[in-house]
């Protein structure tokens, strides 16, 4: 075998039913690119054999992995420690390997911050956030944890809304109202971001956010988890009053870079992987 062809380290990600991942194209992109003779593999994982195959990666001397459903929450138990967002929200979906241990970490919300940074800092700012599921949980504990000064919690299920607000109000400190959605809300005078962090619009570009648009004001961000279609009907209609859109497939990509500077130490290329997850996706 020659130098070139050597395989020097292993990550992947362990999901089930997740055959055709983009993000396999997009992490090993950067490999290529960075000249790193790295592999990033999907390995299909049913709940029952989760422990062992936590004990295969660390046996095989995987540099780490990422877990998506059904894993984020039962991967715990069978790791060496947790990062401070993690343990907070008490979800992992990226593994890195730190000397003989398995760290377990969440880049879902820290690749939201990074893309969010690109337009504006949370630091001091007022957020309203739609939704209390995984991807808003991921997205609030960091938004806490950069300093924003107050996220409005705004979720149809009152349990669900209630239980992420008072995580953020007990365990970091925020100042975090509760509305429940029932009818167009409309976003409070000095809101300076504006998340959805629902499902609604995955894959549907008429569905349309109970909201009031008129409420939205120029240079507001408005960004969007949903990574597909990229231009949902929200980032349409805000960017039409004058706000600042962001799309969900930045924070895709940039959880994709975090989980790469983690396992790698290297900063990677945005526009590489950007390119190859829209050309993995057809979009
Ligand atoms: P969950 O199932 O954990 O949460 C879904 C959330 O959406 C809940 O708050 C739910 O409210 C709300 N919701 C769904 N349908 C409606 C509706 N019709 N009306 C009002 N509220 C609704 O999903 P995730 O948090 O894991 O994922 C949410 C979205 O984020 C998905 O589209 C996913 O693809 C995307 N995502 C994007 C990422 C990225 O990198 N861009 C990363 C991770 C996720 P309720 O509590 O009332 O049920």
């Amino acid at each position: 075998m020659s130098d070139s062809n050597f395989l020097h380290e292993l990550v992947g990600s362990m999901s089930q039913g997740a055959a055709g991942n983009p993000t396999v194209a997009m992490i090993e992109a950067a490999f290529a690119h960075h000249g790193l003779h790295w592999r990033y593999i999907n390995m299909e994982v049913v709940p029952e054999d989760l422990a062992a195959a936590v004990r295969g990666a660390k046996a095989m001397g995987f540099r780490g992995f990422n877990c998506s459903l059904p894993h984020k929450v039962t991967v715990i138990p069978h790791l060496d420690g947790l990062g401070e967002s993690a343990a907070a929200m008490g979800a992992v979906n990226c593994v890195v390997r730190r000397g003989d241990q398995l760290i377990g970490e969440n880049t879902d919300g820290k690749g939201f911050l990074r893309s969010l940074q690109s337009l504006e800092d949370p630091r001091g700012k007022s957020v309203v956030l739609f939704g209390a599921g995984g991807a808003a949980r991921a997205i609030a504990v960091e938004l806490a944890l950069a300093g924003t000064s107050k996220i409005t919690v705004v979720n149809r299920s009152e349990a669900r809304g209630a239980e992420l607000a008072s995580l953020l109000r007990e365990k970091l400190g925020a100042d975090a109202p509760l509305v429940v959605w029932n009818g167009d809300y409309s976003v409070p005078a000095g809101t300076d971001i504006v998340i959805n962090g629902t499902s609604i619009g995955l894959y549907a570009p008429e569905a349309r956010l109970a909201l009031n648009l008129d409420s939205l004001r120029p240079g507001m961000v408005v960004a969007d988890v949903v990574f597909n279609p990229v231009r949902t009907r929200l980032l349409a209609d805000a960017a039409a009053r004058g706000c600042r859109p962001l799309d969900g497939l930045g924070m895709l990509v940039n959880q994709g870079i975090v989980g790469v500077q983690y396992w790698t130490g290297i900063e990677p290329d945005a526009a590489v992987m950007r390119a190859a997850l829209e050309s993995a996706m057809g979009v």
